[in-house]
């Protein structure tokens, strides 16, 4: 029809003419080239747009003459292009509401467009043509933000929405390339990011993707955009649908809960629905130095400690095949440190309502220090079971007086099964003979008081009756109500058998070398008188010496014979009425006699008669005299004092000698013991002496106590009731 770039000069009159009728049209006329860039506009189409003429000029249509832009007239436009036929479209126009006819006409280089506003009520088209007679205004519950845009991605209809966030108005929009609206962004990476999308989509890809945009000052919005291609009917991309899915409140609370998995002190992350790991929180990565990229997928197994890699992979993939909850212990390294730490790793499948697996879920949490207590507590159990064990020790726990539990040796010694320790048929009190019951009372006050008893010597009838000499020591571990205790318990048989032996030994060497020394004794005394009978009397001394020595093996073998006979229980008393203060002068005469280093000094008397044995009451004062006398090698006296009260008679030996260690005050009494500190073992003694004294102040139904200091002397007392009790 018209073209004025490529009119003939010929016809230069009559496009003057034309020009200036086309001026005078009431309808605006535009005429555009092949790149739809405004070459002419008429008066009236300046009046529509609003705009002098050389505003638009140049531009392309779109953006030179928004208030006309729509859909169906693109569509008109790309129409004519194409068919190179004239078309007709009507339209709302989106600017001024107004009903506008639309005239297209091709040109040799692009075409005219007449605008005739329509006034008469027409009925009103879609405002989107497309095939499938969906509006902006249906799609609009669904998509928050909509948009038709041609390929190359200029606005040619755009919802309410986003011209509200951006408060702009629509002819600001339309006809501009969406990129460059002030609704999309100012950001050139959300620009960049929205242009490579639209040419994806133009060539025929529906596109998704998210994108953050600024619509205006201080207002960010997080979209989940889509850009489908809309074809026509000849398969040419006619134009394009976005739409997009305000996701911001999603996104925050995406990052909200990501700020929470970054603060909690788990290791948490998450996977693909195929099991493939895709995210890591904070502590992750703080943990184990690895970033997302290297953790993702199977990466993250290099952190895993190599022996645990197939048992934790199998049974992550037995998880994710079954959707069970996954749980297991693993080892992983620590970054900094390169140590391995133990965690314990959960995950659980995160399903849609449908049941199909979205995701799993999963933490790992550091159990390094409760493995480590149970590692402590697995070995000191084994260690606990070794003793246990144990084919030495028996150990038994015991409620009460019953016992609960006990080791195979306990068994083994006791002669118990394990089934009579099932049904409760041992019994510790039941098993101790009556001799024991003294000293197995005052061990159980002992672990009342101190929570455990000093070992001891006891025995125990087992269960076929015989007896058992263990040596028991018992632990308290708690009241509940009844006492519950441990004890261990040592077979003693053996020891005893051996002091048996030395026992019968020394009775044995007692009682044979008594008879030859007798008989010595004898002869001397005999070969005594014949001397002094004869009168060689220079004989007399070496025999009177012969005789001492012999005396004092005498004694020697009388002492080791009292104490087989007091193990035994065979020493025999006499019973008859002893004079205290005659029996102690005779002693004391005797002993300052033999003894003239030492004066024995007496003081007061006991004026008592007491029912005895003369003769082993002697030797309790003996002894107590020789020992002070013997242990106090650079004093000059020893001192005896008597006294009486009306039930009792008291007798001290004091002396101001070595002293005895007060730790020892007890053990001097036992058999054969001796101290053994250098200055007393220079002493000669066998240790019989005070153990056949307390033996005899017992058996006559009194006490002996001793009072010592080391380097000032000792006070041994005995005391003697007056009346004995039976
Ligand atoms: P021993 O034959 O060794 O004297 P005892 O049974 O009489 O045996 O005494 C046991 C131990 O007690 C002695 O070895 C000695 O170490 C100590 N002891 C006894 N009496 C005294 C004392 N008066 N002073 C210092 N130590 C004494």
């Amino acid at each position: 029809m018209f073209n004025p770039q490529s009119s003939e000069s010929s016809m230069l009159t009559s496009r003057e003419t034309l020009l200036s009728t086309l001026e005078t049209l009431p309808d605006a006329l535009f005429v555009v080239d092949d790149a739809t860039t405004i070459v002419y506009a008429n008066a009236s189409a300046q009046t529509m747009l609003g705009a002098s003429r050389e505003q638009f000029l140049g531009n392309p249509f779109w953006r030179g003459a928004p208030q006309l832009v729509s859909p169906s007239l693109y569509q008109a436009v790309q129409k004519t292009r194409q068919t190179r036929a004239p078309s007709e479209v009507e339209y709302v126009s989106p600017v001024t509401g107004t009903w506008l006819h639309v005239q297209l006409s091709p040109t040799l280089g692009g075409l005219t467009l007449q605008f005739h506003e329509v006034r008469a009520l027409a009925r009103r088209q879609e405002i989107v043509p497309l095939s499938e007679h969906l509006s902006i205004e249906d799609l609009d519950g669904l998509f928050s933000r909509i948009g038709v845009l041609t390929p190359k991605g200029i606005v040619l209809e755009i919802n309410e929405v986003p011209l509200a966030e951006a408060r702009v108005r629509r002819e600001e929009v339309i006809g501009h390339p969406l990129t460059e609206t002030r609704w999309w962004s100012f950001s050139p990476t959300s620009q960049e990011q929205l242009r490579a999308a639209i040419a994806r989509a133009s060539s025929g890809e529906t596109v998704r993707f998210e994108a953050v945009i600024h619509p205006r000052e201080g207002l960010d919005r997080h979209l989940d955009v889509a850009i489908t291609p809309r074809k026509d009917a000849d398969h040419h991309i006619a134009y394009l649908v976005i739409a997009g899915i305000d996701i911001t409140e999603r996104k925050r609370a995406e990052a909200e809960i990501h700020a929470l998995i970054d603060a909690i002190p788990q290791l948490v992350w998450t996977t693909q629905p195929d099991g493939s790991h895709d995210l890591f929180n904070q502590r992750w990565h703080d943990y184990t130095g690895q970033s997302t990229a290297e953790a993702q997928g199977e990466g993250w197994m290099q952190c895993l400690h190599p022996e645990d890699r197939p048992r934790v992979r199998s049974a992550w993939q037995r998880a994710v095949q079954t959707g069970g909850v996954y749980e297991t212990e693993l080892r992983l390294r620590q970054n900094t440190i390169g140590e391995y730490r133990w965690f314990l790793a959960r995950a659980m499948p995160i399903r849609d309502d449908t049941g199909q697996i979205l995701k799993w879920f999963g933490t790992s949490t550091d159990i390094e220090e409760k493995k480590q207590a149970e590692e402590a507590l697995r070995a000191s159990q084994e260690r606990a079971s070794v003793l246990m064990n144990s084919s030495i020790i028996g150990i038994f726990f015991a409620e009460g007086e019953q016992i609960v539990d006990a080791n195979d040796t306990y068994l083994r010694m006791t002669g118990y099964t394990r089934e009579d320790l099932c049904e409760g048929h041992i019994n510790w009190l039941r098993m101790t003979p009556p001799e024991y019951l003294a000293r197995t009372q005052q061990a159980r006050q002992e672990l009342v008081i101190q929570q455990f008893g000093t070992p001891y010597e006891k025995e125990y009838a087992c269960k076929d009756g015989s007896r058992l000499p263990v040596v028991v020591g018992v632990v308290a571990l708690r009241r509940d109500p009844q006492l519950h205790t441990i004890g261990f318990m040592l077979d003693n048989s053996a020891r005893k058998e051996l002091e048996q032996r030395k026992d019968d030994f020394i009775s044995m060497a007692s009682h044979e070398l008594r008879n030859p020394l007798t008989a010595l004794k004898l002869q001397t005394a005999l070969l005594h008188r014949q001397l002094d009978k004869h009168g060689t009397l220079d004989q007399v001394p070496a025999l009177s010496s012969m005789q001492t020595q012999i005396n004092k093996i005498t004694r020697l073998v009388e002492d080791l014979l009292d104490v087989s006979k007091i193990q035994a229980g065979r020493l025999e008393y006499r019973q008859e009425s002893v004079d205290l203060d005659a029996l102690l002068r005779e002693i004391v005469d005797t002993m300052q006699q033999t003894n003239p280093s030492h004066t024995i000094l007496v003081h007061g008397t006991a004026e008592v008669s007491l029912l005895g044995d003369r003769d082993r009451l002697g030797q309790v004062f003996t002894n107590l005299l020789s020992n002070a006398i013997k242990y106090a090698p650079s004093a000059e006296a020893v001192e005896m004092e008597l006294s009486a009260s009306k039930d009792a008679v008291v007798v001290q030996v004091q002396d101001h000698g070595l002293g005895i260690p007060r730790e020892l005050h007890d053990k001097i009494f036992d058999r054969f013991y001796r101290v053994t500190d250098p200055k007393q073992k220079a002493i000669p003694g066998l240790g019989m002496g005070l153990y056949i004294v307390a033996e005899i102040v017992r058996h006559h139904g009194g006490t002996l106590m001793v009072e010592s200091e080391v380097g000032k002397g000792s006070t041994f007392q005995v005391t003697l009731p007056k009346k004995r009790d039976g």
